[in-house]
């Protein structure tokens, strides 16, 4: 006879007692979440009038959908395909819309678990034009899952916009359990942004709002996303802290075992970081056994290279690199490269601390093969700009390879000298790949996915400017393409006599005039608008939110939030002014975004020659007027009444009398 565990037993007695209908459990999921989803599945099992055959197809769609997603969140892969059947089957045979859209978001969930992002991305495409006929609670999970797909493919802005969406849907519904599951993806996301204010302010929210309705499940989710935060701005201790409570949260319960090993990594990770190597060594073996106890064969080989590099900064030399070459070789198996040049780089390091010179010059000549082979990989795909700009660097690179090849050859030489020279060029070689590594890296250890394309880190760099950290033309041309038929407000603004402020101070402290106008604008945003960097010293607004009558306002804020305060230059303070124009796109259903940007930018220019430190917003295009007259003369538009104009002034400017500025 097979026992009951009692607390089952208790467990069972008393659903059976209140038995709940369910769509009271499904809401109560909407409203608080969950401890596990085993609690939830259960209740459901237990439910009083679990939809049969003749149950109405609506009744049915919502069971089968929630029974998939929870039965694949616990990992019980069997019993989610079943679901998956279900619904696939009523999608075809009795043409269930919602089931239909429910099968795409679930196999697009499965190929995001086995990094399938091609598929995810056309299992999500499929879904996105059948969203008009299902619930709000689908539509969210449709969202939920492309945030989630941008978030490991690193883009950001795009997975930003679909989880505020799925935020918006909760808040509406008043569904608390799901603003905690939209909010908790764009704490990382807005770290990656490095918008770390925000990230912050999301983290806490998000982890109080779980915190208040007892949702348990996501409690440990949400810490981990605060921990990334402080790992990405440095933070060591803190982010400490929120892995070792990561753990406690989530205790034994296996639905949450991969989050359990990322945090056993990441803690072994930090350890030695700041060489405590006996702690490192035993979170590191804790994250071994979790890792393959999951099958999961990067974790492993990430978990087993951090146990070699801990054996290492505890002398024990030579148990640390058979660790580091086992983690080598696993690599390679599954092909990890970006695992493999980390893993090759501790070996170098190890094989020289051990004095085994030759090793490590050979182990060198591996590392700098294979990333000559990765940077000529992403070179062959969409990377020309990049390759543009270091090509000369790379020219120069290839040589001091070749005489390091010569020299590595006479192995007597003084091994500090030309250990030294070597570094030097390694890391001059590997300029273009680390810095997007070593992000690439923790990122790739939070999620622990195989993130096979280092591209994506890639493109989203050639979509942020690199000075201010604001999004780039490149990623405004796309972002309005995606936007093309919705409305969207477009703020231009140049900064007022900049020159002076390079020739008074230099062009370094122009860059940090620079870098603090993109912070102090994307403080100022909404987390669904877009700072752009137009061009030298002009920024673009992408504002999806405003309204053509609302835009004069934005503007005056906009002005204030610049002009308000000087900006330190670093022992000097300087007043900066912008000038801006301000437009609705499109200006006519059916015109491209460019005309509207081109109108902007003839608002812009009417505020500079009225004086700068002002704003002309276009608040209304008279629906009578060919919109291609506007691009020529603005001002003249006006006066015809084709345009309706509104100027306002900017702030004046503070005045420390202590500092001189421009
Ligand atoms: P106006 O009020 O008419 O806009 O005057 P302005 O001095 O700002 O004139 P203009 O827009 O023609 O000059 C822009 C200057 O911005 C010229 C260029 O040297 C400088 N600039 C462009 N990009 C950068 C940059 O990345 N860093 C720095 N420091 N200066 C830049
Ligand atoms: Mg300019
Ligand atoms: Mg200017």
């Amino acid at each position: 006879m097979t026992r009951i565990p009692l607390a089952l037993a208790l467990l069972l007695a008393t659903t059976a007692a209140h038995a709940e209908s369910v769509a009271t459990i499904l809401r109560d999921v909407h409203l608080h979440g969950y401890p596990r989803p085993q609690v939830v599945l259960q209740r459901l099992c237990a439910a009083d009038n679990r939809p049969g055959p003749n149950a109405s197809i609506d009744d049915r769609a919502r069971y089968w959908t929630a029974v998939e997603t929870l039965e694949r969140q616990q990992d019980a892969h069997g019993r989610a395909d079943r679901a998956l059947a279900v619904l696939d089957a009523m999608a075809t045979r009795e043409r269930c819309g919602p089931c239909g859209v429910a099968v795409h978001v679930a196999r697009a969930q499965r190929a995001i678990a086995t990094e399938r992002f091609v598929d995810a991305k056309s299992e999500l495409a499929a879904a996105e034009p059948l969203l008009a006929n299902v619930d709000d609670a689908l539509r969210m999970e449709f969202l939920l899952t492309r945030a989630r797909l941008a978030d490991l493919r690193t883009e950001m802005a795009h997975g930003i916009t679909d989880a505020v969406a799925a935020r918006g849907i909760a808040a509406t519904r008043g569904w608390a359990g799901d603003e905690v599951r939209a909010m908790s993806p764009m704490v990382g996301m807005n770290a990656d942004l490095g918008d770390f204010a925000r990230a912050e302010k999301l983290g806490t929210e998000a982890y109080a709002l779980a915190d208040r309705i007892g949702y348990g499940y996501m409690l440990p989710y949400v810490r981990a996303q605060q921990a990334y935060t402080y790992a990405q701005r440095g933070e060591g201790e803190l982010q400490k802290q929120a892995l070792l409570d990561v753990l406690r949260l989530a205790g034994n319960d296996p639905s949450l075992e991969e989050l359990v090993s990322i945090s056993l990594g990441n803690l072994s990770d930090y350890y030695l970081q700041t060489h405590e190597p006996q702690k490192a060594l035993m979170f590191a073996e804790r994250a071994k056994a979790a890792s393959a106890a999951q099958h999961d064969d990067n974790g492993v080989a990430v978990a087993g290279a951090n146990r070699g590099i801990a054996l290492v900064q505890l002398g024990r030399y030579d148990e640390g690199i058979a660790d580091l070459l086992a983690a080598k070789a696993l690599a390679e198996r599954i092909g990890a490269r970006t695992y493999l040049l980390a893993i090759l780089d501790e070996l170098v390091k190890a094989y020289e601390k051990a004095g085994r010179l030759r090793e490590a010059v050979a182990t060198m000549h591996a590392e700098l093969e294979l990333n000559q082979e990765m940077v000529k990989q992403e070179r062959d795909k969409a990377v020309l700009e990049l390759q543009e700009k270091y090509a000369s660097e790379r020219r120069g690179r290839e040589i001091e390879r070749l005489s390091i090849a010569n020299r590595a050859q006479s192995a007597e030489m003084d091994a500090h000298r030309w250990q030294q020279r070597l570094w030097t060029s390694v890391a001059v070689l590997s300029m273009l790949m680390l810095a997007g590594l070593v992000r690439y890296l923790s990122r790739a250890r939070r999620a622990n996915r195989k993130l096979s394309g280092d591209l994506a880190v890639l493109s989203e760099q050639t979509m942020i400017d690199s000075l201010t950290g604001a999004a780039n033309r490149r990623w405004c041309e796309a972002e309005m393409q995606r936007r093309a038929g919705s409305s969207v407000g477009l703020m231009l603004l140049d900064v007022d006599f900049f020159k002076r402020v390079n020739d008074t101070w230099g062009h370094a402290a122009g860059d940090r005039v620079l870098v603090e106008l993109g912070r102090r604008l994307r403080t100022l945003v909404r987390q669904n608008d877009a700072v752009v960097r137009w061009g030298g010293e002009e920024f673009a607004l992408i504002l999806p939110d405003a309204a053509g009558d609302r835009l004069p306002q934005l503007a005056e804020r906009v002005m204030q939030h610049i002009a308000g305060e000087p900006i330190d230059i670093g022992g000097h303070a300087v007043n900066v002014t912008v000038s801006v124009g301000a437009v609705m796109s499109p200006l006519r259903e059916g015109v491209d975004w460019q005309h509207a940007m081109h109108v902007a930018d003839l608002a812009l220019y009417m505020s500079k020659a009225g004086g700068r430190n002002c704003a002309t917003c276009v608040v209304e295009v008279s629906p009578e007027v060919d919109v291609n007259t506007l691009t020529g003369d603005l001002a003249a538009a006006a006066s015809r009444g084709d345009v309706l104009l509104q100027m306002v002034e900017g702030p004046s400017p503070t005045r420390r009398p202590a500092v001189r500025a421009v």
